[in-house]
């Protein structure tokens, strides 16, 4: 295409509210075969909310609420946010944590009224030799219904768990759909469990996904594809997702998500939407098909 094509290209997506960094990513998001979605905060609105506090001991449900919302005041993860919302809408008070350290990946962990907590995943738990069977069906019934189950046990014991959601975004079913209709492979990246991965994979009529994946790890799954011959693009939101953004041929931010995000790729989409992905692989198309 010639410079004066690519500019007019540019200057059209901007329109759509997808701003292109450059002429370079213009002409490769027309030969994207493959696109990379992260869950959290790309497909969904990224602001989980508290479904369930189910008791495990004979504490009641304000108070492990209290002991996991005041462990999670550390961290500055979105499900952290969730928990600690969750409190200050019962209004419960909040105490003052020790140690607090975050297992990336995993959850959180730190001290609490001289108990020692541990927040997070099965993984987590699991890696902890705390045990959780008797829990497992109730937590998997809470993934079935596409939301987050987290554990916390206090010393060896697990004393509750929590569930989280975080709703897809309205419009992501349908944008998605475009990209499937334009023969794009379109695959799920989230550090998610599998079970919840695949509940929403489901709703969003995906066949494909990448469940329980590393913060350090979701790049490789860029390189994994492109090795297989695709034209990567990669969507995401958060400082996970910067490497991946990076690495792919063509890297999407979220307008709404972190700054490091948008640093690291091609192409922002200022509106949060989806749709943005189809809009600048159309225009990328009209582009080279009109100038050649
Ligand atoms: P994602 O951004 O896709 O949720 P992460 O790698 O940040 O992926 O987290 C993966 C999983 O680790 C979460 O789904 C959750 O189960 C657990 N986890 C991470 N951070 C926390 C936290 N602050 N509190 C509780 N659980 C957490
Ligand atoms: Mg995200």
């Amino acid at each position: 295409a010639t410079p004066m094509s690519v500019m007019v290209g540019v200057g059209k997506a901007a329109e759509a509210g997808v701003l292109i960094r450059n002429g370079q990513a213009l002409q490769t998001a027309s030969k994207i075969t493959a696109m990379i979605l992260d869950k959290t905060g790309t497909i969904t609105e990224g602001a989980p909310r508290v479904t369930e506090v189910v008791p495990v001991g004979d504490m009641d449900e304000a108070s492990v609420l209290r002991l996991a919302a005041t462990l999670e005041q550390g961290s500055e993860h979105p499900l952290a946010q969730a928990i600690v919302e969750s409190a200050q809408d019962r209004d419960i008070e909040l105490g003052e944590v020790d140690g607090f350290n975050s297992i990336a990946g995993h959850g959180v962990e730190g001290r609490v009224d001289d108990c020692s907590l541990l927040f997070g995943n099965e993984k987590l738990m699991r890696d902890r030799e705390i045990s959780i069977d008797a829990y497992l069906e109730q937590a998997q019934s809470m993934a079935a219904q596409a939301r987050t189950p987290m554990y916390l046990a206090s010393g060896e014991r697990l004393i509750a768990l929590i569930a989280v959601a975080d709703p897809i975004k309205e419009d992501s079913v349908e944008a998605i759909k475009r990209l499937q209709n334009d023969g794009i492979r379109v695959v799920m990246l989230t550090g998610d469990n599998r079970d919840t991965a695949k509940a929403v994979a489901e709703q969003l009529g995906i066949e494909e996904f990448f469940a329980e994946v590393l913060p350090e790890d979701k790049s490789s799954k860029v390189a994994e594809l492109q090795q297989q011959g695709e034209i990567v693009g990669m969507t995401g939101d958060g400082i996970n997702d910067a490497p991946a953004l990076a690495l792919a041929d063509v890297g999407f931010a979220i307008g709404t998500g972190t700054d490091v995000a948008i640093e690291s790729a091609d192409v922002t989409l200022m509106r949060g939407s989806l749709h943005g992905l189809a809009d600048a692989i159309a225009v990328s198309r009209a582009t080279l098909r009109n100038i050649r």
